[in-house]
């Protein structure tokens, strides 16, 4: 199992920079990277670098773009002109992952809806959507892997829901990320995920969580942790089995957290850390 490194885990440390963090997980040994959208936008909007400087590292170092994490908010919109703009942005995306060398964009579901849809509604909403997106996806071979996420507000919030989804389009470059936090967060079932076809899985997000009430507003992003971490309430064993068991094919497990502590660490802290951490969770368990 490879592992790769999301820019969740250290977005917000001081003097953030994707183009540093290339050079960093390429020394502390990881193979791929996630990159965050957020954290490009920011940065090349400040001049820190341009795309074509991270693509030109990607071609001439060995660490590869996992995904382009993320296109957010691209279901359920009301009106033409908030579909023709996340379209807009799936365009500009696909653009950045032709320079990036990135094969896989992860989107992500809107939140706090203001029309009551049911998760029927919101399904037959999703499968169309991405039934255009996949029209603009494949001449490229990029993969869509929809994230959902395990927050009250989110309108697909259980691995089941999304499951669904990607079995309706039914589309080899259509897939799940599924996110350890958020399978737990929102009590995701364990018998959907081991009835599922795991190479319907094409990104997993490892992390460990802090033992958190199912939906409560203050179970968040914040309280995941390192796996393995002292208060980790999680099954990783059975994580990895399970993705084992289901014929998981996509080769790397990605850690992503999104702790403020975290975010007191040096760059370089961070993702020594992180690619430590991986590493043995991926001896223990895969
Ligand atoms: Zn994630």
């Amino acid at each position: 199992m490879k592992i790769g490194f999301n820019e969740g885990c250290n977005r917000f440390c001081e003097n953030h920079s994707v183009l540093e963090d290339l050079a960093l997980c390429e020394k502390y040994g990881f193979d791929y990277i996630d990159v965050q959208s957020e954290c490009l936008d920011r940065e090349l909007a400040a001049g820190k670098y341009t795309l074509e400087e991270l693509g030109e590292f990607f071609r001439t170092h060995k660490i590869k773009m996992l995904s382009y994490n993320a296109l957010i908010f691209f279901n359920m919109k009301q009106t033409q002109e908030e579909k023709d703009a996340v379209m807009a942005q799936l365009d500009e995306i696909i653009r950045r992952c032709q320079i990036l060398d990135c094969k896989m964009i992860v989107v992500v579901p809107s939140m706090d809806l203001q029309v009551h849809a049911s998760i029927d509604d919101i399904r037959k909403d999703a499968v169309a959507v991405l039934k255009e997106m996949v029209k603009k996806v494949e001449p490229h071979g990029i993969k869509l892997s929809i994230e959902f996420c395990g927050a009250p507000s989110m309108s697909i919030n259980r691995f089941e829901d999304a499951y669904a989804i990607v079995q309706e389009v039914n589309h080899p470059l259509v897939g799940v990320t599924l996110d350890q936090y958020h399978f737990h967060a929102m009590a995701s079932g364990w018998d959907a995920l081991e009835k599922a076809d795991g190479k319907k899985i094409f990104v997993w997000h490892l992390n460990g969580m802090e033992n958190m009430p199912c939906g409560a507003a203050y179970n968040n992003d914040e309280k995941r942790l390192w796996p393995g971490e002292p208060g980790d309430c999680l099954d990783h064993k059975r994580y990895a089995d399970t993705l084992k068991k289901i014929g998981f094919d996509g080769g790397v497990c990605t850690i992503e957290v999104f702790r403020p502590d975290y975010y007191k660490l040096s760059n370089e802290e961070n993702i020594k850390k992180a690619a430590e951490v991986t590493r043995a969770h991926v001896e223990k368990y895969c």
